[in-house]
Formats: C-alpha cells, sequence, structure tokens
C-alpha cells in the first residue's frame, strides 16, 4: 500500500510537496481552513478545517502515516495533542521554536548563532531600567494605555539606538506587524503594536541576505546550495543561486562553509530533523541569524529547477524514510516571485510562449492563461502559477525560475517585465 503523507496547510508549499510526494509514488492528504486551497489541486483526499479544529486534524491523523505541515502558527496545545497521538517525523519543537520570535532568538544564541541585538517589549514596570526585563504576558500588554506604549518604545528605543525595528512576536510575516524607527514621528505611530508582546531589533546594514536550507534525517544533514535573497517591501523578491559573497571559483568560499557548519550545528544541538531553513543576513565576512522556518522555503523554490533534487523532494524522502541525496547546483539559477502586481507579466510570458504552440493550444492572451499553470514557457523559463482564486497586490501567486540565468542577464532582459 502506498505510504500516505498528511500535511497540514494547504498553500503553495503544500502543493509543491503533494507533486513530489506524488513521484515518489506515495499519496497525500491536506488539510486546510479554506475549501479552495492551492494544495486541494494536488490532494488524493482533502480535509477543510481551521488549524484549531482538533477533530479535523484527527482526521488527518487517522488518514495518514505520518504528519508534517507547510503552515507555521498552529496552536501549541492543538500540536501537543496531535504529537501524542500521530506520527510526526520532525517533530513539533522546531515549529514551536519558530512561532515567537524572541523565543526564536533566545534558541538561536543559546545553540550558537549569532543575532542582531534584541530587546523584548513592552517589560514588567519598573524593570524599564533593567537589561534583563521580565517581558509582559498578552493580557498585560493588552491592558497598557497608549500613554505607557509610547513611554515603553520611547525608552527601549533610546537604549537600542536609531534605527531599529519592531516587530511582534507572533503572527508576523513578510514585512506584517512590523515597524521601522528613524525617528520619534516613527515611534508614535509604531507604538500602538505594543498592544502584543513585542521584539525590538537593532537594524542591520548587512551587505544581502542569504537563506541555507537544510535536511536532517537525524544522522546526515544535506544542505542546498545557498540564495542570496533580494527582498522588496519585506518580501521575497527574488533568490539568486550562486550567491555572490558566499563563493569562489563555484566553490563555497570561506564565509559560506562557517555558516554552513553553524546552521548544521545548530540543527544538531537542538535535535531538529527534517527540514529547516535559515535566513540570514550578511555583512562583509560576519553573518547573523534573522529566522527560521521548519518548512520548505520560499527561496527553496529554485531548488525543483535549479538543482539535482529539490527541497520539497528530500522532506519527502525523509517523511517517507528514504536515503537523503545530496543537491547539486545545475546552473546559476534566478527566482522570481509572482505577487499580485507580477501575474498578469508572468501570464503573458506563457501566453507568448504558447503562441503558435499548435492546433488545440488556443492561448493567444495573458487572460486566457490559467491561474494554475505549471510548465516550461520558453527555454529554461519555469512558471509555476499556484491556481489561488483571489489575486491582491502582495499575495504569493506563483513565481518563476530561470536556469540557466545569471543575476545580470535577469536584470538586463527579464526585470523590466515586471511590476
Ligand atoms: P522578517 O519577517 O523578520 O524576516 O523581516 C522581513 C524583511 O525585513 C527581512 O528579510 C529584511 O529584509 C527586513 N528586516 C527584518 N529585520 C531586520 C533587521 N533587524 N535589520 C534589517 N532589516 C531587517
Amino acid at each position: 500500500m502506498k505510504k500516505r503523507i498528511g500535511i497540514i496547510g494547504g498553500g503553495q508549499l503544500g502543493l509543491m510537496i503533494a507533486q513530489e510526494a506524488h513521484r515518489l509514488d506515495a499519496s497525500v492528504v491536506v488539510m486546510d481552513p479554506s475549501a479552495d486551497a492551492p494544495a486541494f489541486a494536488e490532494a488524493d483526499a482533502k480535509i477543510v478545517g481551521a488549524f484549531d479544529d482538533l477533530k479535523a486534524l484527527e482526521r488527518l491523523g487517522e488518514s495518514s502515516d505520518v504528519i508534517t505541515y507547510e503552515f507555521e502558527n498552529i496552536p501549541g496545545e492543538v500540536l501537543r495533542h496531535i504529537e501524542s497521538k500521530y506520527d510526526i517525523p520532525q517533530g513539533i519543537a522546531p515549529l514551536f521554536d519558530s512561532q515567537d520570535r524572541l523565543r526564536e532568538k533566545d534558541n538561536a544564541r543559546l545553540h550558537g548563532l549569532p543575532t542582531p541585538e534584541y530587546a523584548a517589549l513592552p517589560v514588567r514596570m519598573g524593570a524599564l531600567a533593567a537589561s534583563a526585563a521580565e517581558p509582559m504576558t498578552e493580557e498585560e500588554a493588552a491592558a497598557l494605555s497608549p500613554q505607557e506604549r509610547l513611554v515603553q518604545l520611547a525608552s527601549a528605543v533610546g537604549r537600542m539606538g536609531k534605527p531599529c525595528v519592531l516587530k511582534t512576536r507572533k503572527f508576523g510575516y513578510d514585512g506584517h506587524g512590523q515597524a521601522v524607527i528613524r525617528d520619534f514621528k516613527d515611534i508614535e505611530k509604531a507604538a500602538d503594536l505594543l498592544a502584543v508582546p513585542c521584539i525590538l531589533e537593532e537594524m542591520v546594514d548587512f551587505d544581502f541576505e542569504a537563506s541555507v536550507i537544510m535536511v536532517s534525517d537525524g544522522q546526515d544533514i544535506i544542505h542546498f546550495p545557498l540564495a542570496r535573497n533580494v527582498h522588496r517591501d519585506g518580501i521575497l523578491d527574488l533568490s539568486i543561486v550562486p550567491a555572490s559573497g558566499l563563493q569562489r571559483n563555484g566553490e563555497e568560499n570561506g564565509t559560506c562553509r562557517r555558516i554552513v557548519s553553524a546552521c548544521e550545528s545548530f540543527m544538531r544541538s537542538c535535535g531538529y530533523r527534517g527540514i529547516l531553513a535559515i535566513e540570514l543576513f550578511i555583512k562583509g565576512d560576519d553573518f547573523l541569524f534573522n529566522e527560521m522556518a521548519p518548512r520548505p522555503h520560499n527561496s527553496g523554490h529554485y531548488t525543483i529547477e535549479g538543482c539535482t533534487t529539490s527541497q520539497y523532494r528530500e522532506l519527502c524522502h525523509f517523511l517517507l524514510g528514504m536515503p537523503l541525496t545530496r543537491p547539486e547546483l545545475v546552473a546559476p539559477t534566478v527566482m522570481k516571485n509572482i505577487l499580485g502586481q507580477d501575474l498578469d507579466a508572468a501570464k503573458r510570458i506563457v501566453a507568448e510562449s504558447l503562441r503558435g504552440a499548435g492546433p488545440g493550444i488556443e492561448v493567444s492572451s495573458p487572460e486566457d492563461v490559467d491561474n494554475a499553470f505549471c510548465g516550461e514557457a520558453g527555454r529554461g523559463v519555469f512558471v509555476h502559477l499556484y491556481g489561488k482564486t483571489q489575486s491582491r497586490p502582495r499575495r504569493k501567486m506563483g513565481h518563476v525560475t530561470f536556469v540557466p540565468m545569471t543575476p545580470e542577464k535577469y536584470y538586463s532582459e527579464w526585470a523590466s517585465r515586471f511590476v
């Protein structure tokens, strides 16, 4: 009988896990709150249910041999309940550790990864001047007056120095729940965020951002070639591989080897298994941990066509108890995220490649291209549209991987086609 993989979360990551699981002859059950979740299109069975719906999670558990997750914010008590009953090969520790930015950074430091300076906010009154002040609970933060929030933030910014970044500890993603503080006006604007527990971070003047994606079977750890990531408005825009600044003559340079070694020992020391992505800030030869995700990562989409094996395949290898394979880069690669505002441009690329493709393929304009297109649109241009029914600016609708592609060529020949 086929092994059954249950996936909590039916977004694009779940979709691509499911596609790979099928290639490896496994079957897939997906659970998601929205009836039109992208991964349902690829699933053998679907369960519509909220992430804190224990009955729905139990149904997922009963119809799966192993469970994985592609969504991070599953409530802790729910996680503990399903962990005790079902096989979650990654465990829930990495998920729990990544759900709170304070816990995540404390944990990174504890296990040897340097981080930017940070401080929890708001803190218990009377402790404002102390260096290791007690963070407030959610209830205490909610009870603060606007004036108290302002005082807390202004004094913490005074200690941290400007510029700095205020982030909510939970449920933040793609720049949501974040405010950059450069002057007093920004403090006034950002203070409302302190209605929930936050973290204040120094603003890092990095040279560039990078990510490492690792998969561990508990003994060996493989890692994918590091991506150099370009963000726009807090959202990943491009992943470029190989990452200039981290390689030399086609090999990982000293900085890159130190990063990989630190990230692998972090993973070992935490006892994590399965997939783990770590985002980093790079400055000269130094690196700082920004955040981690125990699931396939947006910056690893490039591995589908850019590497000999992908992050999705290796996660499935792990889940199915199959040996991991070590990825090699096929050729220089650029991955472009397609947000709502880029969707028409991506469809135009598909339409152009299909024009004159032959009878039965009646695609002549972008409007004819389905929101769920997945295929090669011209040589070395791999378009993945996730099939989301609603498009809006800043929503991740798809991605395009160009391989072979250098950043120079991408910027001169392709960048102008997108918004
Ligand atoms: P995050 O959700 O924390 O990954 O933040 C989204 C993006 O905001 C990051 O990828 C960076 O481009 C930027 N950012 C976040 N935190 C900092 C920081 N402490 N210093 C500089 N840039 C930051």
